[in-house]
Formats: structure tokens, sequence, C-alpha cells
């Protein structure tokens, strides 16, 4: 199966890898029966054990019990990167219940179509976001929010620059269902016994697949598992020795993954920060050696960028690599040319739970994503005709293998299309456009599918105008990608007003109405006023067209 694709698969390596049958948090309790006085966490020069961590998670699982969280439950998981995403996330795998990240910059509007699609009870909830989420207590069925203060596990004493959120001291909390942090942690309750294993519900990173509204990717802790297991043993600069620096967001799969819980399975540390800033990270690369850093385009630019980069000693790290979005060929060369190393780039999507394809370290190729991971088959199809195509050929990737998940929450229809069968086995449709060459990496090209990549941020049209069809003035609206110099490509509405405000509206009201509605990353950056948009003999709007015109008056520039 694998030779066809394979000829530079790492010399010796094994092509399958067995999977541990426990769950998730059993790789938490592992790590602190195997290391309980080595550090899990610095955040902020503040250290974390395994042990405490455990003991943290522990309490928190068993609050979480007391509040009613049964297995099986969703439990929302709303913060920025900060220790208590963490505690939160295997306290709610302790409980039994699914953990739902949300991406903190989600505002009230958005957050009402999780709270309906999850059912969830509980939201553990970063303080600086708790008033979005505040006025829905009591609604659908949320009863309960656990209100975290980050700055509590920061060191005092650090020199480090501290953002906001993170200087911010605790507030007091009150209001029906409204628990800080610390009470929820000191009450003293103990979780009942462990009931999830390998083939049970973990994470619903939520994506809108190829189309629509933003929907829960079903993965099991054997899914979740998978990614950890094949990143600790793929990538260079992991072990227990390895120093994580954790700068993508963990609500997001590749940083979920790389950051968080392939570190926690190999009982290493993570050198955790909530808002990337470069100088902070070089110091946190020199301060504690780290030797692994997972990252986006925008974060290497930025490091690279700060005219004092070479004052920084960064010659500890083993691996620097990432996905999400394509690296250009002239940063991957500038981080060569200061750490001496070639970036690692790797493709997968938050219905893989990271990656399916990652580059071999002494073989990486530019702008590519690499080869199938450990037990995965990878394969090119015609997008309409599902026909296999061959090398050079460009049609839809699709793939198989442990880490892909088992469909979306509660929609039968669309996980059907999300999957062909071939040969006998389920691959997953990824809606990206691609071809393999003769050595078997990976490139993409195009996507099938409807969305914006805002260097790694996804955007996705069809919810961007569904948010803001609720504007009183706007009659229609297509959003589309437009070309950006730094982000790669930034999002854009074609808008056709009410025959009453034509004229009336500016583009910096609509920028400033979206700006309250949705999170800031899907606010169009353009606002083109047309008198109407172009329409296919079905009365479709023709977004394709509008787009192709868009990128192709870009290339004329
Ligand atoms: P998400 O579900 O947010 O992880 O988004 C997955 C999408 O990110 C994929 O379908 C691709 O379109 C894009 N993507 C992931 N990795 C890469 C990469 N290395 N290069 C280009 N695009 C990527």
């Amino acid at each position: 199966m694998f030779d066809r694709h394979f000829a530079v698969w790492p010399d010796g390596a094994p092509h399958h890898l067995t999977l541990p049958e426990t769950s998730l948090y059993e790789n938490l309790a592992i790590s602190a029966l195997r290391y309980p006085n080595e550090n899990a966490i610095i955040y902020y020069d503040r250290p974390i054990t395994y042990r405490a961590l455990k003991d943290e998670v522990d309490a928190l699982a068993g609050q979480l019990e007391h509040l009613g969280v049964e297995k099986g439950d969703r439990v929302l998981l709303f913060m920025q990167n900060a220790p208590q995403f963490i505690i939160g996330y295997y306290a709610i795998l302790r409980a039994n219940a699914i953990v739902v990240p949300i991406n903190p910059m989600n505002r009230t509007a958005e957050l009402e179509h999780y709270l309906e699609d999850t059912q969830a009870s509980v939201c553990l909830c970063g303080q600086e976001v708790f008033p979005q989420i505040e006025s829905l207590i009591g609604h659908e069925r949320l009863r309960h929010v656990i209100v975290a203060a980050y700055g509590e596990y920061a060191a005092a004493d650090t020199d480090l620059d501290l953002p906001a959120e993170v200087r911010a001291p605790a507030q007091p909390v009150s209001g029906e269902g409204v628990i800080g942090w610390r009470a929820a942690l000191d009450d003293g309750y103990r979780p009942g016994e462990l009931l999830v294993g390998a083939d049970d519900l973990a994470v619903f990173p939520y994506s809108s697949g190829t189309t629509g509204a933003p929907k829960g990717c079903m993965h099991t802790h054997r899914s979740v598992m998978a990614t950890c297991v094949h990143g600790a043993a793929w990538r260079p600069g992991g072990g227990r020795e390895g120093v994580t620096l954790a700068t993508l967001p963990y609500f997001h799969v590749t940083g979920m993954q790389g950051a968080m819980n392939s570190p926690i399975f190999q009982g290493s540390c993570i050198v955790l920060m909530t808002r990337w800033d470069r100088r902070t990270a070089a110091k946190l690369i020199e301060r504690y050696r780290v030797t692994s850093w997972t990252n986006i385009v925008t974060m290497a630019i930025d490091l690279l960028s700060d005219p004092d980069v070479e004052s920084f000693d960064l010659s500890s790290l083993q691996n620097i690599g990432g996905g999400g979005a394509a690296m250009p060929e002239a940063v991957s060369d500038k981080l060569f040319n200061l750490t001496g190393l070639r970036y690692i780039e790797g493709y997968g999507l938050s219905e893989t739970i990271a990656a399916t394809h990652i580059n071999p370290a002494d073989h990486p190729k530019k702008q590519c994503l690499g080869i199938p991971v450990f037990d995965t088959d990878s394969r090119i199809i015609n997008e309409e005709t599902g026909e296999q195509l061959g090398v050079g050929e460009v049609g839809e990737i699709v793939s198989h293998g442990p880490q892909v998940f088992q469909g979306y929450w509660n929609r039968p229809e669309e996980t059907k299309k999300a999957f062909i069968d071939l040969d006998g086995k389920r691959f997953f449709r990824t809606g990206d456009m691609g071809y393999y060459d003769e050595e078997g990496y990976f490139f993409i090209v195009d996507r099938v599918k409807r969305m914006i990549n805002a260097s790694g941020f996804k955007v996705w049209p069809a919810e961007v105008e569904s948010l803001m069809y609720r504007h009183p003035a706007i009659q229609e609206s297509c959003v589309i990608s437009a070309p950006h110099d730094r982000r790669g490509e930034t999002v854009k509405a074609c808008v056709v007003l009410t025959a009453a405000e034509k004229g009336k509206v500016s583009e910096a009201d609509i920028i400033d109405w979206c700006k309250e509605q949705m999170a800031a990353y899907k606010v169009p950056q353009i606002v083109e006023f047309r008198d109407e948009l172009p329409r296919s003999p079905t009365g479709k709007v023709m977004w394709r067209a509008l787009q192709e015109a868009e990128w192709a008056a870009h290339q004329k520039q």
C-alpha cells in the first residue's frame, strides 16, 4: 500500500505504529507518575510540575462532576492559551466528557451557535472573554460558567512583558451559576471512576468543513492519541528532555496537538505564552533552551523582522515547523540562515486533528505538505468522478488514517458527503486540491471548498455572510478572499445595500458593525458596494466568479 508513494520514507522507520489503548487523561496520569517533580508547564517564569498539574486537573474534574457533567456531555473551553486551558482540557476528559474548544475571539452571536449545537451546560472561560458569554447563562442549557484569571499562574516577579489579560488581577465573580476558578478547585471535590477509553469521544474542534456553519469534528481519544504519537515519533526536538514553546492557539488543532497533547504524552515541558510577542518568544527560547517551536508564517516573519533577533541565543532549537498555511520559501530560507534548521511543514485539518502529512526532517521540500505519516494512506482523486489520479495529476486530496475523525456532530448528511470509499477503505475528502510528485511528496494548489486562509486563521464566507445579513441595511453579501501582503489572504465583502439605505451607509460603518458581531479575524477588511451580485441561471450568487476576478485584478497590478 505505502510503497506506491513512499520512495522517501525515513530509512528503517516502521510504517505502522501501535497506539496506546488508553484515554488521553491517562497520558497525563502516566507522566505525573513518571516525572512528578519535573516541570509540565512554565508560564511567564512560573513552573508547574506534573504532580501539581494532575492534582489541579483532578480537583476541577471533581467540581465538573459535582455540577452534573456526565459521560459524553460536551463542555465548552473558551479561553486563550493559559495553564487553565490545559487544566480545563484534561479535567473535562477526566470527568468522562467531551472538550469543545472555542476560539476566544468569538462574540456572543457566534457563541449562541456553539451552545445550541453542543447543548453544553458548563463553560470554562477566560476572565477577559466572560462578558461575551455572560448574557447566555440560563439560555439554551448553559447553567454554569467557571471563570479563570490567567495571571494567578504567572510568576509575580517576572521580568517578561505580560499581556494585559495576564496582568489583570482576578475580578470577584458573582451571579447565578458563575464560579471563580480558585473556588472551583478549592471546593475539594474528587472525580469518580474514569469511564472512557480509546474509542470514546474526546474532543470536538469546530470547523465548517467544505461549507456552511461551524460543525463539531468528532474525535475519539484514539484519533487524538494518533497525532500525539505520530508527532512525537516524527519531529526532532521531542522526547522527555524536549522543551516546547507554545505560541499557536490551543483551541486550534495544530497548537492543541503540537504544543499541548504531544508534550504531555512525552512528559516534557511546555513553555507557554498567552499572546504572541516576538521579544518574549526570543527570550523564552534562550532562557529555557527551547528545542521545538511550532508556529505559523506570520509569527516566523515577525520574529525574523526583529532588528535584534541575532542578539538572542536560539541555538537550542532542534525543530521549527508548522502547518495550517503555506510557508513562503523566502521566509523559510531566512529561518535557515538564522537557526541552521529547515522549516518542517506539515498538513492537516480539524477533521484530522493535525497532521496527515509532514516533511521528513532530513529531506524536507519547500512549499510542500510532506509525505503521509504512519498508517496514513493519502491519494488524489478527480473531485467529480472519484477516479484515482497518478503522479503529478491535480485533484482532491483524500486521506485514510487513525487520525481521521468520526464525522460531524449531529450532521449525518454532511458526514456522508465528507467521505469516499476507495478499495474498501473510507477516505476523508479534504476539499483541498493538490498532487504528489514521483517521490510521494504532496503539494497543495487550490481549494474546492469556500474558505479563506488568513495566515492560518480559517474564515468561512458562508458564516460571515449569515452574520452580515443581520445588518438591517444589507440586502446581500458575498464574502471572498482578497490578497494580503502579510496574511496571504484577507476577507472582502461585496455588499448590496437595500434601496432605502443606498448611499447612507459607509464601508467603515459596516466594518465597525461587523467588529461587534464576529471574531476580529473574520471581519471584512474591505467592503465593496455593488448594485447587484452576479448570478447563475438558477439564481445562485456566483462567488467563484467574484473570487477569480479579485485575484486576477491583483495579478495584473
Ligand atoms: P483547519 O481545519 O483550520 O486546520 O484548516 C485546514 C485547512 O488549512 C486545510 O484544508 C488547508 O486548506 C489549510 N492548510 C493546512 N495545512 C496547510 C499547509 N501546510 N499549506 C497550505 N494550506 C494548509
